[in-house]
């Protein structure tokens, strides 16, 4: 069986650049604190626990140390509570997140109504959105036009990194109707492009896809999705023990994608077990 990994695979340069922060930080000063995951791949998120990188649900389940925002950054308010409890604050959001942030402030300062396209329970989305009043926000997927936007004099659209540009351009068409005025931003990180990009192409010519990345993981998902309406014996798994000999039997060519948060050894892991394996 031939075996083909994207080109694009492992960690994006945000998560990279999240860990190398974080791991460098917690060296310096010791035991650090992230308020949720700092990045949505569990297997990387234990290693980092034991090296002094802990996970907090909340700010108040501490009441001293150092905290680093993860790659998705933190509601502002979360931000201020931190910075009021005298704790010392390492941003590690990733600057394509950090972008985003800019665009919504600008937005709002120009009196768009701001509408953003993503998963509203994303913490990257509660983080963009906490920068413009609550009432000057809209948070909506592709169901939701009709019930929640109405027509605004000006309307300003962001988008979730992790989107395809195929809804984006989908979801902006639909919504030219209810305003004059636009402001539209693409904030699709290009990473998250490349990765879907790949995924359609390998999911083309292969037998069987393997998507590996965090079930937590919304570009993971993402690159689930756009594979399975291609090949439909698409599999999104964490790690290689998940994989079932059943998958496998026949196939000629295997084609593995990995979300931006799975590191390479997680990657290396799965080709081996797949390697190993007898397919017919
Ligand atoms: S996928 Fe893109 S936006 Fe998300 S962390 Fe990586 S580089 Fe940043």
């Amino acid at each position: 069986m031939k075996i083909i990994v994207a080109k694009n695979s492992g960690f994006c340069f945000g998560v990279r650049r999240a860990i190398d922060l974080a791991k460098n930080f917690s060296k310096n000063i010791g035991n650090i604190y992230t308020i949720g995951p700092i990045i949505h791949n569990p297997q990387v998120v234990d290693k980092l626990e034991k090296s002094g990188i802990k996970v907090i649900k909340r700010l108040s389940d501490v009441k001293n140390g150092h905290i680093v925002i993860r790659a998705h950054g933190i509601p502002k308010k979360v931000l201020n509570d931190i910075k009021k409890k005298g704790m010392k604050v390492l941003d590690a959001t990733c600057p394509y997140v950090t972008r985003s942030k800019k665009y919504i402030e600008e937005l709002a300062k120009e009196g768009y109504k701001v509408v953003i396209i993503g998963n509203p329970n994303h913490p990257e989305i509660k983080y963009i959105a906490s920068y413009a009043p609550k009432d000057k926000v809209i948070l909506i997927s592709l169901g939701d036009i009709k019930r929640k936007i109405k027509f605004s004099k000006k309307i300003g659209i962001i988008t979730q990194t992790t989107q395809s540009p195929e809804n984006f351009i989908n979801i902006v068409s639909k919504l030219l109707s209810y305003s004059n005025e636009f402001k539209i931003f693409n904030t699709i990180c290009p990473d998250a492009i490349n990765r879907q990009n790949e995924a359609v192409n390998l999911s083309k010519k292969s037998d069987v896809m393997i998507i590996i990345g965090g079930k937590n993981s919304a570009n993971t998902k993402r690159l689930t999705a756009i594979s399975k309406k291609i090949q439909p014996k698409t599999y999104h798994i964490e790690t290689s023990g998940e994989i079932k000999d059943k998958w496998l039997k026949g196939a000629k060519i295997t084609g593995i994608v990995a979300g931006a948060s799975t590191p390479d050894w997680i990657i290396t892991d799965v080709v081996d077990r797949i390697k190993g394996q007898k397919t017919n």
